[in-house]
């Protein structure tokens, strides 16, 4: 059977050939194909598969770029000696790249080349979005956060009576569109929905530092789809709404709760992107409640979770690329003591969970992600914890659910609702 090659597959090679300017020809001119990235995933690691292989996930682009900007790729073009990229390569290629990459850019901290292979990987997204090869839930999570304000379906209605039933619940003070607040504080769906715990930890924390801080209507969701589809519209889109709300209240700074991937798009994809209003910080919770332990603003009971054996989840955004390493550890040491032990390998080594860079919200890919995570599962028997703690939602659902899938007992907790159990 022939493979067919229709217009949907030629504008996404087309679309690849766009993305090759400059940089990212730099970038694959660069690559010397030692394979040596492949050692550094972990859909590799876990599961042998060649295509595993970050090098082989920027394929696509690669093909895209010697086609149309090497003199021997253009001449197997003219001469047909070239298999042309069919539907079905594109289509498989697409699974590659949202379903077996969390775009955690473990990998280049390994490429001898320095191929910052993440930011590549957005690249082919970008292009597979352009031609409109996105799986299935993860768009469909793209376009409900662009027409109700949420990938989760949370109206402005629903959010509200969510946050009055948690400050009912946890008997907490939620400042809300507060003009003047001096801190925006910008929340997920997923904590709003299932651990609104977490939000009520912020709250009682940011209260009992005496923080001036509020919620914002227009400014409600954190999470950004748009980064994850890499689609730059709806990227900027979902940005702007959360810039624009902070600027009309005129907050100092914005503090992103527990979301690796927002933390990234705010603190560094923006800046590049668009208009970010000046004088206008962007912050994570974890360091926030650090300055404050820091500055005696709030105060923590030594030993409070010194109990049973608990470890840290490194996130890669948070912790590897945003650099909040000794944070978690210094509050750990207060709360845990002797109690608390790295997992291996940890900090900016750490392997990446498998439910970031959209992943998580793709049904198909459930039993990737599952298997992957098999090795944290290992990484948690080695060392013994009884409980393990994290500051990035979308960890912490990859983890509640991967050690439900394999009967793992380990209590899974975040470290921000510790600290506020542990207040003095
Ligand atoms: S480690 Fe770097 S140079 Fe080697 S194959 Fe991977 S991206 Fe290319
Ligand atoms: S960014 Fe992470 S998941 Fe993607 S290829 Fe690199 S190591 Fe693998």
């Amino acid at each position: 059977m022939t493979a067919t090659t229709t217009a949907k597959t030629t504008a996404a090679m087309a679309a690849f050939v766009k993305e090759t300017g400059g940089w990212v020809a730099g970038q694959l001119e660069a690559c010397t194909r030692c394979g040596l990235c492949a050692e550094a995933c972990h859909f590799y690691q876990a599961l042998g598969n060649p295509e595993y292989a970050p090098v082989w996930k920027l394929e696509p682009l690669r093909k895209a770029y010697a086609q149309r900007f090497t003199v021997i790729g253009r001449l197997k073009r003219a001469l047909h000696w070239e298999k042309s990229v069919s539907d079905a390569d594109l289509a498989h290629w697409s699974t590659l790249v949202y379903e077996a990459c969390t775009v955690c850019n473990k990998c280049a901290m390994v490429c001898p080349m320095g191929i910052q292979i993440g930011p590549l990987i957005h690249e082919v997204r970008t292009a597979m979005s352009a031609a409109g090869v996105v799986p299935a839930d993860l768009l469909a999570a793209a376009r409900k956060q662009e027409e109700v304000g949420s990938p989760l379906g949370v109206t402005e209605t629903a959010w509200r009576e969510r946050l009055d039933w948690i400050a009912e619940e946890w008997e907490v003070e939620i400042p809300v569109d507060k003009p003047g607040a001096d801190t925006l504080a910008v929340f997920t769906s997923i904590e709003l929905m299932k651990f609104p715990e977490n939000l009520a930890a912020v709250a009682t924390i940011l209260n009992k530092a005496g923080e001036s801080w509020t919620v914002s209507s227009p400014g409600r969701e954190v999470v950004n789809f748009g980064y994850f589809e890499s689609n730059e519209r709806r990227t900027k889109l979902f940005l702007g709404r959360v810039f624009d709300a902070a600027k009309a209240l005129g907050v100092k700074r914005i503090m992103i709760s527990e979301c690796g991937h927002a933390y990234e798009a705010f603190r560094w994809t923006a800046p590049n992107i668009m208009d970010v209003p000046p004088g206008l910080t962007v912050t994570h919770i974890v360091r926030v409640i650090y300055d404050l332990w820091k500055a005696g603003r709030i105060k923590l009971k030594a030993g409070a979770y010194a109990d049973a054996p608990i470890t840290f989840h490194d996130s890669c955004k948070i912790q590897r690329r945003g650099g909040h390493i000794k944070e978690p550890r210094e509050i750990l040491k207060i709360l845990a003591g002797d109690s608390f032990r790295e997992m291996d390998p940890c900090r900016e080594q750490s392997m990446c969970c498998c439910g970031g860079g959209g992943v998580i919200s793709i049904q198909e890919a459930d039993p990737l992600r599952f298997a992957v995570f098999g090795m944290k599962i290992d990484q948690m028997k080695a060392n013994g914890a009884q409980s393990v703690c994290m500051v990035c939602s979308n960890c912490r659902l990859q983890f509640t659910e991967g050690v439900a899938h394999f009967g793992f007992e380990v209590k899974v907790r975040g470290l921000t609702e510790m600290v506020a159990k542990a207040l003095v």
